[in-house]
């Protein structure tokens, strides 16, 4: 199965037929392992799933954005493990497709898109999570090299990562203009990177430590221009929180769609639970809430699309709202399986646990919310 040619629907369409015939049956054990499923993600490379955001000349298909949101969220109501397996691969890659130097994107955006590569990326620091300018990881030129010292957290994709970008501080002080972006190729002397933390969700999806000690990568190796780092890490996340967003969504979609049908297949007084009309009041809460978010992630999209200068803004309302939604709907889900939605053989008790990493990942739902509202109010 491949997702390479096709109109726009019949690309979602596949990635739906795919997820269900391919993923569904091992979504829980997915859900739980802690082994990174090299299998998934050699599936997910042939059929085409690095490639949906990269230009055909780098053997891609150069999708819109709402399109790959479209086949995340297919993706993500089946698993979210497999969505952050391709999400992993476009936010790791996102630094060089935007800073990269045009022969930095020759060397490593056909192997991404191709899947001979995996790509992680690292900005948060263990002082400095939302706090971006708050980090100390150092590049000091040496010469024709840079040499970093720090240690980054949570890196997601890190432990089976061929390269990294990095961000660290190029001088000292806090600036938004000191911050430099470096691709570091995994196995660079002085880059050590730690056991995966033992999280509650994504735990095949291995989020580590990395620390650095005089690691030395060429000036070479630098994405953009000098002191632009912060503007381009800032760029990736804007262009990453829809993504993000339909992500929690299909973990919503999941969650609603098990949840209905529970209902319809379960007995309590006598009567079938769909019948009793408090629980056909959550249902269509949890449905409604469901378009709603889908509607804005489209909003933001299409923003982004048309370069409007109001995108960031409705990529944080997307983000934080569709995982806000996620939270609730996922909730609501082990609320109606009754007893059965806390054990981890039925569907939806994994997606709970899921709908929490959104609200955090990628600039938590406070500062989504802190973005959108300084910005209305010009402070
Ligand atoms: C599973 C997982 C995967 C991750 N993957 C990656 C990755 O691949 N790469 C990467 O670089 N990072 C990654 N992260 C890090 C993630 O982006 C950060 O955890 C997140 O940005 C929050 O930073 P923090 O944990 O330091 O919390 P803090 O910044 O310490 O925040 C703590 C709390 O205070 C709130 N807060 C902070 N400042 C304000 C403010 N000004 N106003 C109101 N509230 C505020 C926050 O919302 C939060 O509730 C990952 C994290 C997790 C959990």
């Amino acid at each position: 199965m491949s997702i390479e040619a096709g109109t726009r629907d019949e690309v979602v369409k596949l990635a739906a037929t795919m997820a269900q015939d391919r993923f569904a049956p091992r979504a829980i054990e997915l859900a739980n392992t802690h082994d990174y499923p090299y299998d998934v993600f050699d599936e997910l490379a042939a059929a085409g799933f690095f490639g949906l955001y990269h230009e055909e000349r780098w053997g891609g298909l150069g999708l819109d954005l709402f399109t790959i949101c479209q086949v995340v969220e297919e993706l993500s109501a089946v698993s979210n493990t497999v969505s952050g397996i391709v999400v992993g691969q476009l936010q790791g890659s996102l630094p060089i497709l935007i800073a990269g130097s045009p022969e930095m994107q020759e060397q490593y955006i056909p192997d991404v898109v191709a899947g001979r590569i995996r790509v992680a990326m690292a900005l948060t620091e263990p002082g400095a999570g939302s706090d971006v300018l708050g980090m100390s990881t150092t590049a000091v030129q040496d010469g024709d090299d840079f040499v970093i010292n720090g240690t980054k957290v949570f890196i997601t994709m890190a432990a089976v990562a061929d390269v990294v970008t990095v961000f660290a501080k190029v001088s000292p002080g806090r600036s938004a203009s000191n911050i430099q972006g470096f691709v570091v190729p995994v196995g660079t002397p002085g880059m050590t990177i730690g056991k995966p933390e033992d999280k509650i969700a994504a735990s095949a999806l291995p989020s580590s430590e990395i620390s650095f000690q005089d690691c030395r990568v060429p000036a070479a190796f630098r994405l953009g221009d000098p002191g632009d780092g912060f503007k381009h890490a800032m760029r990736v996340l804007d262009r990453i929180r829809p993504v993000i967003g339909v992500r929690a969504l299909g973990v919503a979609r999941g969650a609603y769609e098990a949840a209905v049908d529970y209902l319809k297949n379960r007995d309590a007084f006598e009567a079938p639970l769909s019948s009793f009309q408090g629980l056909q009041f959550m249902v269509a809460d949890m449905a409604t809430s469901i378009e709603a978010a889908r509607a804005l992630i489209k909003r933001a999209c299409e923003a982004v699309e048309a370069n409007d200068p109001l995108a960031p803004r409705y990529c944080s309302m997307a983000k934080y709202y569709s995982s806000d939604v996620a939270m609730k709907v996922t909730t609501d889900a082990v609320q109606l399986f009754g007893g059965y939605g806390l054990m981890r053989e039925y569907p939806v008790e994994h997606r709970f646990r899921e709908a929490k990493i959104a609200q955090i990942v990628d600039g938590t739902n406070q500062i989504q919310r802190w973005i959108i509202g300084r910005g209305i109010l010009g402070r």
